[in-house]
Protein backbone atom coordinates (compact mmCIF):
# COMPACT_ATOMS: atom_id res chain seq x y z
CA UNK A 1 0.00 0.00 0.00
CA UNK A 2 2.57 2.28 0.63
CA UNK A 3 4.78 2.03 -2.46
CA UNK A 4 1.15 2.05 -4.18
CA UNK A 5 0.31 5.43 -2.69
CA UNK A 6 4.44 7.25 -3.01
CA UNK A 7 3.54 9.05 -6.12
CA UNK A 8 0.61 10.59 -3.89
CA UNK A 9 3.29 12.18 -0.99
CA UNK A 10 4.83 14.78 -4.14
CA UNK A 11 1.64 15.25 -5.97
CA UNK A 12 -0.44 16.15 -2.64
CA UNK A 13 2.68 19.12 -1.37
CA UNK A 14 3.95 20.47 -4.66
CA UNK A 15 0.41 19.76 -7.21
CA UNK A 16 0.04 18.50 -10.49
CA UNK A 17 -1.07 19.53 -13.46
CA UNK A 18 -4.43 18.04 -14.82
CA UNK A 19 -6.97 18.83 -16.99
CA UNK A 20 -10.41 19.30 -15.83
CA UNK A 21 -13.58 18.61 -17.49
CA UNK A 22 -14.14 21.80 -18.66
CA UNK A 23 -11.03 21.76 -20.94
CA UNK A 24 -9.05 23.82 -18.44
CA UNK A 25 -5.39 22.85 -16.97
CA UNK A 26 -5.24 23.52 -13.11
CA UNK A 27 -2.53 22.18 -10.77
CA UNK A 28 -4.32 19.93 -7.97
CA UNK A 29 -3.73 18.75 -5.04
CA UNK A 30 -4.42 15.19 -4.51
CA UNK A 31 -4.97 13.61 -1.22
CA UNK A 32 -6.04 10.23 0.65
CA UNK A 33 -9.73 11.18 1.81
CA UNK A 34 -11.47 8.21 1.73
CA UNK A 35 -10.73 4.23 2.41
CA UNK A 36 -13.24 1.58 1.38
CA UNK A 37 -12.77 -1.10 3.03
CA UNK A 38 -14.09 -3.79 5.04
CA UNK A 39 -14.32 -3.65 9.11
CA UNK A 40 -10.92 -6.26 9.21
CA UNK A 41 -9.45 -4.39 6.80
CA UNK A 42 -10.13 -0.94 8.24
CA UNK A 43 -8.38 -1.89 11.56
CA UNK A 44 -5.10 -2.96 10.00
CA UNK A 45 -5.16 0.73 8.19
CA UNK A 46 -5.55 1.63 11.63
CA UNK A 47 -3.20 -0.17 13.14
CA UNK A 48 -5.86 -1.22 15.92
CA UNK A 49 -7.30 -4.23 17.75
CA UNK A 50 -10.48 -5.64 15.52
CA UNK A 51 -12.40 -5.40 18.66
CA UNK A 52 -11.93 -1.97 18.48
CA UNK A 53 -13.63 1.19 16.30
CA UNK A 54 -11.22 2.49 13.63
CA UNK A 55 -12.36 6.09 13.59
CA UNK A 56 -13.27 6.67 17.51
CA UNK A 57 -11.41 5.23 20.89
CA UNK A 58 -14.16 4.47 22.16
CA UNK A 59 -13.95 1.67 24.82
CA UNK A 60 -14.50 -1.96 23.71
CA UNK A 61 -17.72 -2.59 25.53
CA UNK A 62 -19.55 0.34 25.31
CA UNK A 63 -19.28 -0.27 20.82
CA UNK A 64 -23.23 -0.78 21.42
CA UNK A 65 -24.18 2.40 23.89
CA UNK A 66 -25.21 5.60 22.13
CA UNK A 67 -22.43 7.37 23.40
CA UNK A 68 -20.07 9.10 21.06
CA UNK A 69 -16.29 9.77 22.01
CA UNK A 70 -13.49 11.20 20.26
CA UNK A 71 -12.59 10.43 17.23
CA UNK A 72 -8.98 8.79 16.48
CA UNK A 73 -6.11 11.45 15.40
CA UNK A 74 -3.26 10.35 13.02
CA UNK A 75 -0.35 12.49 15.39
CA UNK A 76 -1.39 11.01 19.05
CA UNK A 77 -1.80 7.14 16.86
CA UNK A 78 1.67 7.99 15.98
CA UNK A 79 3.10 8.80 18.56
CA UNK A 80 1.67 5.95 20.74
CA UNK A 81 3.08 3.85 18.48
CA UNK A 82 6.93 5.33 18.93
CA UNK A 83 6.30 5.46 22.46
CA UNK A 84 5.76 1.89 22.44
CA UNK A 85 8.65 0.41 20.28
CA UNK A 86 10.84 2.26 23.47
CA UNK A 87 8.81 0.45 26.32
CA UNK A 88 6.47 3.57 27.26
CA UNK A 89 2.88 1.69 25.94
CA UNK A 90 0.59 3.07 28.02
CA UNK A 91 -1.33 4.95 25.02
CA UNK A 92 -0.51 2.15 23.04
CA UNK A 93 -3.22 0.21 25.25
CA UNK A 94 -5.54 2.78 26.32
CA UNK A 95 -5.62 3.44 21.97
CA UNK A 96 -6.14 0.03 21.51
CA UNK A 97 -3.50 -0.13 18.62
CA UNK A 98 -1.53 -2.92 17.57
CA UNK A 99 2.45 -2.90 16.25
CA UNK A 100 1.85 -2.16 12.44
CA UNK A 101 4.03 -0.26 9.95
CA UNK A 102 0.89 2.55 9.19
CA UNK A 103 1.24 3.31 5.24
CA UNK A 104 -0.15 6.67 5.59
CA UNK A 105 2.43 8.45 7.79
CA UNK A 106 4.13 10.12 4.88
CA UNK A 107 1.21 11.38 3.20
CA UNK A 108 0.22 15.23 3.43
CA UNK A 109 -2.85 16.02 5.02
CA UNK A 110 -4.42 12.79 5.55
CA UNK A 111 -6.75 11.57 8.72
CA UNK A 112 -7.01 8.03 8.08
CA UNK A 113 -9.13 7.43 10.87
CA UNK A 114 -12.17 9.59 8.80
CA UNK A 115 -11.08 8.02 6.09
CA UNK A 116 -13.24 5.21 6.49
CA UNK A 117 -16.27 5.48 4.85
CA UNK A 118 -20.09 3.95 5.44
CA UNK A 119 -20.49 0.25 3.62
CA UNK A 120 -24.54 0.33 3.67
CA UNK A 121 -24.14 -3.51 1.87
CA UNK A 122 -21.92 -5.00 4.49
CA UNK A 123 -22.42 -2.80 7.62
CA UNK A 124 -26.59 -1.79 7.17
CA UNK A 125 -28.27 -4.65 4.65
CA UNK A 126 -26.11 -7.69 5.59
CA UNK A 127 -24.99 -6.55 8.86
CA UNK A 128 -27.47 -5.01 11.03
CA UNK A 129 -30.22 -5.79 9.01
CA UNK A 130 -29.97 -9.58 8.06
CA UNK A 131 -27.69 -11.29 10.44
CA UNK A 132 -29.04 -9.19 13.22
CA UNK A 133 -32.06 -7.45 13.51
CA UNK A 134 -34.33 -10.32 11.80
CA UNK A 135 -32.43 -12.83 13.34
CA UNK A 136 -33.34 -11.13 16.86
CA UNK A 137 -37.15 -10.20 15.36
CA UNK A 138 -37.23 -13.75 14.60
CA UNK A 139 -36.57 -15.53 18.01
CA UNK A 140 -38.71 -12.79 18.92
CA UNK A 141 -41.86 -13.37 17.19
CA UNK A 142 -44.31 -17.09 17.97
CA UNK A 143 -43.38 -19.43 15.65
CA UNK A 144 -39.75 -18.22 14.69
CA UNK A 145 -38.38 -19.18 11.59
CA UNK A 146 -41.13 -21.25 10.31
CA UNK A 147 -43.86 -17.94 10.90
CA UNK A 148 -41.95 -15.40 9.54
CA UNK A 149 -41.43 -18.13 6.43
CA UNK A 150 -45.58 -18.67 6.18
CA UNK A 151 -46.06 -14.94 6.46
CA UNK A 152 -43.40 -13.89 3.54
CA UNK A 153 -45.30 -16.26 1.37
CA UNK A 154 -48.18 -15.33 1.88
CA UNK A 155 -47.34 -11.67 1.48
CA UNK A 156 -49.36 -10.28 -1.70
CA UNK A 157 -47.60 -9.73 -4.62
CA UNK A 158 -46.63 -6.10 -6.12
CA UNK A 159 -45.37 -4.48 -8.49
CA UNK A 160 -41.48 -3.77 -7.76
CA UNK A 161 -41.79 -6.25 -4.81
CA UNK A 162 -40.27 -9.64 -5.07
CA UNK A 163 -41.90 -12.46 -4.02
CA UNK A 164 -40.67 -14.94 -1.02
CA UNK A 165 -42.27 -18.35 -2.53
CA UNK A 166 -40.54 -20.22 -0.45
CA UNK A 167 -39.90 -17.91 2.42
CA UNK A 168 -36.42 -16.48 3.47
CA UNK A 169 -34.86 -18.94 5.54
CA UNK A 170 -34.17 -21.69 3.12
CA UNK A 171 -31.84 -18.48 1.02
CA UNK A 172 -28.58 -19.60 1.54
CA UNK A 173 -27.12 -16.97 -0.82
CA UNK A 174 -28.41 -13.04 -0.31
CA UNK A 175 -27.80 -10.41 -3.18
CA UNK A 176 -28.16 -6.92 -1.92
CA UNK A 177 -31.03 -7.25 -4.53
CA UNK A 178 -32.76 -9.59 -1.93
CA UNK A 179 -31.64 -7.72 1.07
CA UNK A 180 -33.20 -4.67 0.09
CA UNK A 181 -36.37 -6.57 -1.14
CA UNK A 182 -36.84 -8.27 2.07
CA UNK A 183 -36.68 -5.23 3.61
CA UNK A 184 -39.52 -3.43 1.49
CA UNK A 185 -41.66 -5.36 3.19
CA UNK A 186 -40.56 -6.62 6.88
CA UNK A 187 -42.75 -4.56 8.78
CA UNK A 188 -45.39 -5.68 7.01
CA UNK A 189 -44.58 -8.91 7.43
CA UNK A 190 -44.14 -8.66 11.36
CA UNK A 191 -47.20 -6.88 11.40
CA UNK A 192 -49.92 -8.12 13.47
CA UNK A 193 -48.11 -10.49 15.49
CA UNK A 194 -44.85 -8.69 16.41
CA UNK A 195 -45.39 -6.46 19.44
CA UNK A 196 -45.45 -2.57 19.41
CA UNK A 197 -41.48 -2.85 20.89
CA UNK A 198 -39.99 -5.12 17.78
CA UNK A 199 -42.37 -2.79 15.30
CA UNK A 200 -40.69 0.51 16.65
CA UNK A 201 -36.97 -1.01 16.71
CA UNK A 202 -37.31 -2.81 13.40
CA UNK A 203 -38.66 0.46 12.04
CA UNK A 204 -36.10 2.36 12.93
CA UNK A 205 -33.58 -0.02 11.78
CA UNK A 206 -35.25 0.52 8.04
CA UNK A 207 -35.64 4.22 8.50
CA UNK A 208 -31.89 4.32 9.24
CA UNK A 209 -31.17 1.97 5.94
CA UNK A 210 -33.40 4.34 3.87
CA UNK A 211 -31.94 7.78 4.67
CA UNK A 212 -28.62 6.84 4.84
CA UNK A 213 -29.21 5.85 1.20
CA UNK A 214 -30.33 9.32 -0.05
CA UNK A 215 -28.21 10.00 -2.92
CA UNK A 216 -28.59 13.86 -1.62
CA UNK A 217 -28.90 15.08 1.75
CA UNK A 218 -30.52 18.41 3.45
CA UNK A 219 -30.03 18.85 7.16
CA UNK A 220 -34.09 17.71 7.66
CA UNK A 221 -32.34 14.63 6.06
CA UNK A 222 -29.71 14.03 7.92
CA UNK A 223 -31.79 15.14 11.06
CA UNK A 224 -34.10 12.00 10.48
CA UNK A 225 -30.98 10.00 10.29
CA UNK A 226 -30.22 10.85 13.60
CA UNK A 227 -33.58 10.63 14.94
CA UNK A 228 -33.65 7.14 13.23
CA UNK A 229 -29.98 6.33 15.34
CA UNK A 230 -31.93 7.38 18.49
CA UNK A 231 -35.12 5.52 18.20
CA UNK A 232 -33.11 2.08 16.98
CA UNK A 233 -30.81 2.56 20.25
CA UNK A 234 -33.96 3.89 22.69
CA UNK A 235 -35.96 0.63 21.53
CA UNK A 236 -33.16 -1.77 21.66
CA UNK A 237 -33.96 -3.03 24.91
CA UNK A 238 -36.85 -4.86 23.81
CA UNK A 239 -34.40 -7.25 22.48
CA UNK A 240 -32.88 -7.70 26.21
CA UNK A 241 -36.39 -8.13 27.95
CA UNK A 242 -37.09 -10.97 25.39
CA UNK A 243 -34.17 -12.60 26.48
CA UNK A 244 -32.77 -12.51 22.98
CA UNK A 245 -29.78 -10.45 24.19
CA UNK A 246 -28.46 -10.74 27.97
CA UNK A 247 -28.08 -7.31 28.62
CA UNK A 248 -27.90 -3.46 26.82
CA UNK A 249 -23.96 -4.23 26.68
CA UNK A 250 -24.51 -7.34 24.93
CA UNK A 251 -24.91 -5.19 21.58
CA UNK A 252 -20.99 -4.86 21.14
CA UNK A 253 -21.18 -5.54 17.43
CA UNK A 254 -18.98 -3.39 15.35
CA UNK A 255 -21.40 -2.99 12.62
CA UNK A 256 -23.72 -1.69 14.59
CA UNK A 257 -21.60 0.61 16.35
CA UNK A 258 -20.09 1.96 12.89
CA UNK A 259 -23.97 3.64 12.41
CA UNK A 260 -22.78 6.06 14.37
CA UNK A 261 -20.23 7.74 12.45
CA UNK A 262 -22.60 7.72 9.22
CA UNK A 263 -23.60 11.85 9.26
CA UNK A 264 -20.13 12.19 10.32
CA UNK A 265 -18.87 10.94 7.48
CA UNK A 266 -21.57 12.04 4.88
CA UNK A 267 -21.34 15.47 5.96
CA UNK A 268 -17.35 15.56 4.91
CA UNK A 269 -17.30 13.04 2.52
CA UNK A 270 -21.03 13.07 0.18
CA UNK A 271 -23.46 10.59 0.72
CA UNK A 272 -23.11 6.77 1.82
CA UNK A 273 -24.11 5.44 -1.44
CA UNK A 274 -21.11 6.54 -3.32
CA UNK A 275 -19.03 4.26 -0.89
CA UNK A 276 -21.58 1.17 -0.76
CA UNK A 277 -19.34 -2.22 -1.97
CA UNK A 278 -22.47 -2.94 -3.86
CA UNK A 279 -20.53 -1.56 -7.21
CA UNK A 280 -17.65 -3.77 -6.90
CA UNK A 281 -19.27 -6.77 -5.03
CA UNK A 282 -21.60 -6.83 -8.59
CA UNK A 283 -18.09 -7.29 -10.10
CA UNK A 284 -17.98 -10.69 -8.49
CA UNK A 285 -20.63 -11.96 -10.67
CA UNK A 286 -18.98 -10.30 -14.05
CA UNK A 287 -15.39 -11.25 -13.46
CA UNK A 288 -15.66 -14.79 -11.36
CA UNK A 289 -19.02 -15.86 -11.63
CA UNK A 290 -19.77 -15.81 -14.92
CA UNK A 291 -16.48 -16.54 -15.66
CA UNK A 292 -16.51 -19.90 -13.84
CA UNK A 293 -19.65 -20.81 -15.54
CA UNK A 294 -18.44 -20.59 -18.86
CA UNK A 295 -15.39 -23.08 -18.29
CA UNK A 296 -15.78 -26.71 -17.93
CA UNK A 297 -14.48 -26.47 -13.96
CA UNK A 298 -11.20 -27.98 -14.54
CA UNK A 299 -7.77 -25.94 -14.25
CA UNK A 300 -10.46 -23.09 -14.57
CA UNK A 301 -8.08 -20.37 -13.57
CA UNK A 302 -6.32 -20.42 -17.39
CA UNK A 303 -10.51 -21.01 -19.07
CA UNK A 304 -11.77 -18.07 -16.69
CA UNK A 305 -8.41 -15.79 -17.56
CA UNK A 306 -8.90 -16.63 -21.72
CA UNK A 307 -12.59 -15.68 -20.93
CA UNK A 308 -12.42 -12.62 -19.53
CA UNK A 309 -9.64 -11.63 -22.38
CA UNK A 310 -12.26 -12.48 -25.03
CA UNK A 311 -14.74 -10.79 -23.50
CA UNK A 312 -12.73 -7.73 -23.30
CA UNK A 313 -11.59 -7.93 -27.00
CA UNK A 314 -15.83 -8.51 -28.25
CA UNK A 315 -16.22 -5.40 -26.16
CA UNK A 316 -13.59 -3.26 -27.49
CA UNK A 317 -14.08 -4.08 -31.03
CA UNK A 318 -18.16 -3.22 -30.33
CA UNK A 319 -17.28 0.00 -28.81
CA UNK A 320 -15.19 1.14 -31.95
CA UNK A 321 -17.84 -0.27 -34.29
CA UNK A 322 -20.43 1.56 -31.94
CA UNK A 323 -18.22 5.06 -32.82
CA UNK A 324 -16.91 4.50 -36.45
CA UNK A 325 -20.33 3.24 -38.33
CA UNK A 326 -23.18 5.26 -38.32
CA UNK A 327 -26.52 4.07 -37.37
CA UNK A 328 -25.03 0.61 -35.84
CA UNK A 329 -26.07 -0.60 -32.43
CA UNK A 330 -23.75 -3.06 -30.33
CA UNK A 331 -25.59 -5.97 -29.72
CA UNK A 332 -23.15 -6.98 -26.59
CA UNK A 333 -23.98 -4.20 -24.63
CA UNK A 334 -24.99 -5.16 -21.79
CA UNK A 335 -24.13 -8.61 -22.52
CA UNK A 336 -22.48 -9.10 -19.05
CA UNK A 337 -25.51 -7.88 -17.22
CA UNK A 338 -27.00 -11.51 -15.92
CA UNK A 339 -30.16 -11.94 -13.59
CA UNK A 340 -30.32 -12.25 -10.09
CA UNK A 341 -29.52 -15.37 -8.95
CA UNK A 342 -33.07 -16.75 -8.45
CA UNK A 343 -31.85 -20.50 -7.65
CA UNK A 344 -32.44 -20.18 -4.42
CA UNK A 345 -36.14 -19.42 -4.49
CA UNK A 346 -36.49 -16.10 -4.94
CA UNK A 347 -39.31 -15.66 -7.65
CA UNK A 348 -38.82 -12.18 -9.52
CA UNK A 349 -42.51 -10.65 -10.07
CA UNK A 350 -42.18 -8.90 -13.10
CA UNK A 351 -45.00 -7.21 -15.08
CA UNK A 352 -47.37 -8.72 -16.98
CA UNK A 353 -46.16 -6.75 -19.80
CA UNK A 354 -49.79 -7.35 -21.34
CA UNK A 355 -51.01 -3.89 -20.39
CA UNK A 356 -48.30 -2.16 -19.48
CA UNK A 357 -48.03 0.26 -22.50
CA UNK A 358 -45.73 3.15 -23.35
CA UNK A 359 -42.34 1.49 -21.74
CA UNK A 360 -39.61 3.43 -23.65
CA UNK A 361 -41.54 6.85 -23.59
CA UNK A 362 -40.41 8.43 -20.47
CA UNK A 363 -42.88 11.34 -20.04
CA UNK A 364 -44.95 11.96 -16.55
CA UNK A 365 -48.37 11.95 -15.85
CA UNK A 366 -50.52 8.28 -16.62
CA UNK A 367 -50.90 5.79 -19.42
CA UNK A 368 -53.20 2.72 -19.70
CA UNK A 369 -53.99 -0.04 -22.22
CA UNK A 370 -55.45 1.17 -25.58
CA UNK A 371 -58.54 -1.44 -24.58
CA UNK A 372 -60.04 -1.99 -21.22
CA UNK A 373 -59.61 -5.89 -19.96
CA UNK A 374 -62.97 -6.04 -18.88
CA UNK A 375 -65.80 -5.53 -20.84
CA UNK A 376 -69.68 -4.18 -19.75
CA UNK A 377 -69.07 -5.62 -16.03
CA UNK A 378 -72.34 -4.88 -14.17
CA UNK A 379 -71.70 -2.37 -11.44
CA UNK A 380 -72.55 -5.50 -8.83
CA UNK A 381 -70.03 -7.60 -9.57
CA UNK A 382 -67.52 -4.48 -9.05
CA UNK A 383 -69.35 -3.97 -5.91
CA UNK A 384 -69.03 -7.55 -4.77
CA UNK A 385 -65.88 -8.68 -6.84
CA UNK A 386 -63.53 -5.63 -6.68
CA UNK A 387 -64.59 -4.51 -3.41
CA UNK A 388 -65.58 -1.15 -4.87
CA UNK A 389 -68.61 -0.53 -2.43
CA UNK A 390 -69.41 2.82 -2.94
CA UNK A 391 -69.18 3.57 -6.50
CA UNK A 392 -72.13 4.25 -7.13
CA UNK A 393 -72.31 7.36 -4.89
CA UNK A 394 -68.55 8.50 -5.79
CA UNK A 395 -69.72 8.05 -9.36
CA UNK A 396 -72.67 9.91 -9.04
CA UNK A 397 -70.90 12.88 -7.11
CA UNK A 398 -68.11 13.10 -10.27
CA UNK A 399 -70.68 13.11 -12.76
CA UNK A 400 -72.76 15.64 -11.11
CA UNK A 401 -69.41 17.96 -10.90
CA UNK A 402 -68.45 17.47 -13.88
CA UNK A 403 -68.99 20.07 -16.64
CA UNK A 404 -69.07 17.42 -19.48
CA UNK A 405 -71.64 15.38 -18.10
CA UNK A 406 -75.13 16.04 -19.95
CA UNK A 407 -77.87 17.25 -18.41
CA UNK A 408 -80.18 14.14 -19.65
CA UNK A 409 -77.57 12.11 -18.70
CA UNK A 410 -78.79 9.06 -15.72
CA UNK A 411 -77.56 8.64 -12.74
CA UNK A 412 -75.53 5.10 -12.44
CA UNK A 413 -77.46 2.04 -10.97
CA UNK A 414 -76.43 -1.30 -9.67
CA UNK A 415 -77.64 -2.64 -13.47
CA UNK A 416 -75.54 -0.07 -14.96
CA UNK A 417 -72.13 -1.45 -16.78
CA UNK A 418 -68.94 -0.42 -16.83
CA UNK A 419 -65.30 -1.25 -18.86
CA UNK A 420 -62.88 -1.67 -16.55
CA UNK A 421 -58.99 -1.82 -17.14
CA UNK A 422 -56.97 -4.02 -15.10
CA UNK A 423 -53.96 -1.70 -14.20
CA UNK A 424 -52.42 2.02 -14.50
CA UNK A 425 -49.25 2.69 -14.87
CA UNK A 426 -48.21 6.23 -13.18
CA UNK A 427 -44.98 7.88 -13.78
CA UNK A 428 -44.06 9.97 -11.05
CA UNK A 429 -40.95 12.76 -11.48
CA UNK A 430 -37.74 11.72 -9.82
CA UNK A 431 -37.38 12.08 -6.47
CA UNK A 432 -33.56 14.02 -6.29
CA UNK A 433 -33.00 12.20 -2.61
CA UNK A 434 -33.05 8.90 -4.11
CA UNK A 435 -32.95 8.81 -8.14
CA UNK A 436 -32.45 10.55 -11.11
CA UNK A 437 -34.91 8.78 -13.80
CA UNK A 438 -38.33 8.92 -13.44
CA UNK A 439 -40.32 6.70 -11.08
CA UNK A 440 -42.77 4.13 -12.71
CA UNK A 441 -45.54 2.74 -10.27
CA UNK A 442 -47.89 0.38 -11.65
CA UNK A 443 -51.19 -0.05 -10.03
CA UNK A 444 -53.79 -3.10 -10.42
CA UNK A 445 -56.94 -3.97 -9.75
CA UNK A 446 -57.95 -7.49 -11.14
CA UNK A 447 -60.47 -9.67 -9.43
CA UNK A 448 -59.91 -13.71 -8.77
CA UNK A 449 -59.81 -15.86 -11.62
CA UNK A 450 -61.04 -19.32 -11.18
CA UNK A 451 -58.94 -21.85 -12.70
CA UNK A 452 -60.30 -23.61 -15.93
CA UNK A 453 -59.06 -26.95 -17.14
CA UNK A 454 -55.24 -26.82 -17.15
CA UNK A 455 -55.23 -23.04 -16.35
CA UNK A 456 -54.26 -22.47 -12.69
CA UNK A 457 -56.57 -20.06 -10.73
CA UNK A 458 -55.09 -16.55 -10.50
CA UNK A 459 -55.48 -14.47 -6.87
CA UNK A 460 -57.36 -11.23 -6.84
CA UNK A 461 -54.78 -8.41 -6.77
CA UNK A 462 -55.53 -5.17 -5.47
CA UNK A 463 -52.49 -2.10 -5.48
CA UNK A 464 -52.80 0.47 -2.46
CA UNK A 465 -52.46 3.92 -3.45
CA UNK A 466 -51.73 6.54 -1.49
CA UNK A 467 -51.58 9.89 -3.08
CA UNK A 468 -50.61 13.41 -1.98
CA UNK A 469 -53.85 15.82 -3.97
CA UNK A 470 -51.91 18.92 -3.09
CA UNK A 471 -47.76 19.91 -2.61
CA UNK A 472 -48.92 22.27 -0.72
CA UNK A 473 -51.48 20.61 1.78
CA UNK A 474 -52.51 22.79 4.59
CA UNK A 475 -49.34 24.42 4.18
CA UNK A 476 -47.25 21.65 5.83
CA UNK A 477 -44.07 21.54 4.12
CA UNK A 478 -42.76 18.30 4.02
CA UNK A 479 -39.38 18.28 4.70
CA UNK A 480 -37.89 16.40 1.73
CA UNK A 481 -39.72 18.45 -0.93
CA UNK A 482 -38.39 21.79 -2.55
CA UNK A 483 -35.03 22.31 -4.23
CA UNK A 484 -31.55 21.45 -2.50
CA UNK A 485 -28.11 21.54 -2.56
CA UNK A 486 -25.37 19.00 -1.02
CA UNK A 487 -22.37 20.68 -0.59
CA UNK A 488 -19.44 18.40 -0.90
CA UNK A 489 -16.33 19.78 1.02
CA UNK A 490 -13.72 21.66 -1.46
CA UNK A 491 -10.82 23.36 -0.97
CA UNK A 492 -10.72 25.62 -3.88
CA UNK A 493 -10.23 30.07 -3.27
CA UNK A 494 -12.53 32.38 -5.11
CA UNK A 495 -13.56 35.48 -3.66
CA UNK A 496 -12.93 34.31 0.28
CA UNK A 497 -13.88 37.68 2.15
CA UNK A 498 -16.98 37.87 -0.01
CA UNK A 499 -18.23 34.32 0.33
CA UNK A 500 -17.02 34.19 3.57
CA UNK A 501 -19.05 37.25 4.85
CA UNK A 502 -22.31 36.23 2.72
CA UNK A 503 -21.88 32.08 3.98
CA UNK A 504 -20.67 32.48 7.92
CA UNK A 505 -24.23 34.80 7.96
CA UNK A 506 -26.07 32.39 6.16
CA UNK A 507 -24.35 29.47 8.53
CA UNK A 508 -25.16 31.58 12.08
CA UNK A 509 -28.59 31.85 11.09
CA UNK A 510 -29.24 28.03 10.61
CA UNK A 511 -26.60 26.80 13.29
CA UNK A 512 -28.91 27.12 16.01
CA UNK A 513 -31.48 24.84 14.58
CA UNK A 514 -29.08 21.98 13.04
CA UNK A 515 -28.07 18.32 14.29
CA UNK A 516 -24.88 19.06 13.38
CA UNK A 517 -22.35 19.59 16.28
CA UNK A 518 -19.79 21.28 13.71
CA UNK A 519 -21.13 24.19 11.79
CA UNK A 520 -19.54 27.45 11.82
CA UNK A 521 -16.06 27.91 10.48
CA UNK A 522 -14.82 30.22 7.60
CA UNK A 523 -16.38 29.14 4.55
CA UNK A 524 -13.87 29.44 1.19
CA UNK A 525 -15.91 29.07 -1.61
CA UNK A 526 -18.85 30.07 -3.51
CA UNK A 527 -20.77 30.08 -6.60
CA UNK A 528 -24.26 30.35 -8.34
CA UNK A 529 -24.84 27.98 -10.77
CA UNK A 530 -27.95 25.97 -12.40
CA UNK A 531 -30.02 28.47 -10.02
CA UNK A 532 -28.48 26.58 -6.91
CA UNK A 533 -25.96 28.19 -4.63
CA UNK A 534 -23.13 25.57 -4.14
CA UNK A 535 -20.73 26.71 -1.27
CA UNK A 536 -18.06 24.81 1.00
CA UNK A 537 -16.96 25.32 4.41
CA UNK A 538 -13.51 23.94 5.60
CA UNK A 539 -13.74 20.14 6.22
CA UNK A 540 -15.98 18.80 8.84
CA UNK A 541 -18.10 21.67 8.78
CA UNK A 542 -20.11 21.38 5.54
CA UNK A 543 -23.32 21.17 5.72
CA UNK A 544 -26.94 20.58 3.17
CA UNK A 545 -28.73 23.66 2.67
CA UNK A 546 -31.80 24.66 0.98
CA UNK A 547 -31.70 26.70 -1.77
CA UNK A 548 -34.62 28.55 -0.50
CA UNK A 549 -33.12 29.25 2.69
CA UNK A 550 -29.86 31.25 1.64
CA UNK A 551 -29.42 34.81 2.19
CA UNK A 552 -29.87 36.94 -0.46
CA UNK A 553 -27.17 37.60 -2.96
CA UNK A 554 -25.97 40.88 -3.75
CA UNK A 555 -25.14 42.11 -7.00
CA UNK A 556 -21.56 42.20 -7.08
CA UNK A 557 -21.33 38.66 -5.90
CA UNK A 558 -18.88 36.77 -8.22
CA UNK A 559 -21.17 34.41 -10.71
CA UNK A 560 -18.45 32.37 -11.85
CA UNK A 561 -15.46 30.57 -10.87
CA UNK A 562 -11.63 31.52 -12.49
ZN1 LIG B 1 -16.48 4.61 16.60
Amino acid sequence: MKSLLRPLVDAGYSGVKMACADGFVRRVFPILAAYVADHPEQCLAACCQENRCPRCVVEVKKRGRPEFSTRRDPASALEAMKDAAVGDTEDFTHLGLRPNRPFWEDLPYCDIFSCFTPDLLHQLHKGVFKDHVVKWATKCLEGGADEIDRRFRAMPRGSKLRHFQKGISLISQWTGTEYKNMEKVFLGVLAGPAEPGLIRVVRATLDFIYYAHFESHTLDSLRKLDAAWVAFHQNLQYFVDKGVRKDRDNFNIPKLHSMQHYIESIISRGSADGFSTESPERLHIDFAKNAYRATNKRNYVKQMTKWLERQDACFRFSAYLQWTVEGYNSELEGSLEVKEDNEDGVVGDDEDGDEDVGEQAVFLGYSVAKLPAYRNVPITDLINNYGADDIITQLTTFLQNSPLTSRSARAPILTSTLSVYKCVTVRLPPAPQVTSSVTKDVVRARPFVAARGLVPAVAAQFDTVLARESAEEDGIEHPLDGEFAFVPPSISVADRSHAQSQVSKFVRSVSSSACLKTMAASPIQWRMSNGLLLFAIPYQSSACIKSRDLPAISADAPRSFP
